[in-house]
């Protein structure tokens, strides 16, 4: 018989577990891996410490990959990605705000995300400079995703998810209001960034260190430039 979850949390408590987290002493306080405040990191960014990759961070390498995207129109793989892009736009069915409810399927959400994005004009070369992005911060700064395969997921479906301008929702008179958006749940990170490194990932990191490997080529040098010159020195 399965152990309730008030006997377990009695037992954490009596047996002290404490947060994951190095130099966090506080204890577990429900069922999980970290305190209360460590836990609430961790569902919102996929990391219970790293900082969140902002859009501001992120901008001047999806500016860099946008780019080269555009360069690389005619290869294969560029054009492969993007067709797949605008398939997964397509097929986004979009779900009224009032029908998303605390136990809508993380598959339901991504599709709707989709769908909004698809009305918000979201284009695929959009969504596929944002992955890149993510993948070139990886090369350039290897430490910069605490070595978490999950966090790393995770903040590359916050930024795609983060593409779309959102709804405006008017709540009461002179047009004030708020910016509606989808809840990026956990399991609707989880899904998206799945499908979108599972598919992506190997073009991604190809593309991305192709162009590390031009920022960090080294320049030509002249010839002869180590040639003794002519004349003597005075003596
Ligand atoms: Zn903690």
């Amino acid at each position: 018989m399965p152990t309730s979850i008030q006997v377990r949390l009695a037992q954490r408590a009596a047996a002290g577990v404490r947060c994951e987290v190095p130099a966090c002493s506080l204890f577990v306080d429900r069922i999980g891996r970290y305190c209360d405040a460590h836990g609430k990191r961790d569902e919102r960014n996929g990391h219970p410490t790293a900082a969140a990759v902002s859009k501001g961070e992120l901008r001047p390498l999806v500016e860099q990959c946008a780019q080269f995207i555009a360069a690389q129109r005619d290869h294969a793989g560029i054009r492969a990605a993007l067709d797949w892009l605008a398939a997964v736009l397509a097929a986004g069915r979009p779900v009224a705000p009032w029908r998303v409810h605390r136990k809508t399927m993380a598959g339901e959400r991504v599709s709707a995300w989709m769908a909004a994005h698809a009305a918000d004009g979201v284009e695929p070369a959009q969504i596929l400079a944002t992955v890149i992005a993510l993948y070139l911060l990886q090369e350039q700064r290897p430490h910069r995703f605490a070595g978490s395969d999950r966090f790393f997921r995770h903040q590359l479906a916050i930024r795609v998810l983060r593409l779309g301008r959102g709804t405006w929702v008017c709540n009461g008179p002179a047009g004030r209001g708020t910016t509606w958006r989808h809840r990026v749940t956990s399991g609707t990170r989880e899904t998206l960034s799945v499908l979108l490194v599972g598919t992506l990932g190997t073009l991604s990191i190809q593309a991305a260190r192709s162009m590390e490997r031009r920022r960090t080529e080294p320049l030509p040098r002249l010839p002869g430039e180590h040639h003794p010159f002519a004349g003597r020195l005075m003596p």
